[in-house]
């Protein structure tokens, strides 16, 4: 069943922010995500060949664990960032690109 959208606006955010980030998606600087800011957790690679070229798992907010203390959710990295965007100068590839471990 699907309900009456009384407010538009407020609705595409919420379709737009996955559950666990700090903020709603898309308030941080522009064409930044979550995988480049310092409160996105590193959570590994999906194993792909072998043990490398697998793509980024998703990760948990440091910001919206510290914020709710709840620590259950992961965010896709490609997610819009939010307001609460501190940049990483070393983010984690999206790709691992590491050699043989
Ligand atoms: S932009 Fe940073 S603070 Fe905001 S939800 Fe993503 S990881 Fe968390």
């Amino acid at each position: 069943m699907k309900l009456t959208v009384i407010d538009q606006a407020l609705d595409e955010k919420v379709s737009k922010t996955p559950v666990g980030m700090a903020f709603w998606a898309g308030t941080g600087p522009a064409m930044t995500t979550c995988r480049t800011c310092l409160h996105y957790t590193f959570n590994g690679y999906k194993s792909a060949r072998g043990n490398k070229g697998g793509m980024l798992k998703a990760g948990p907010c440091k910001e919206f664990i510290r914020l709710t203390n709840v620590d259950t959710h992961k965010i896709p990295h490609e997610t819009p960032s939010c307001k609460f965007y501190k940049e990483n100068k070393t983010p984690p590839t999206i790709i691992d690109s590491r050699k043989d471990r």
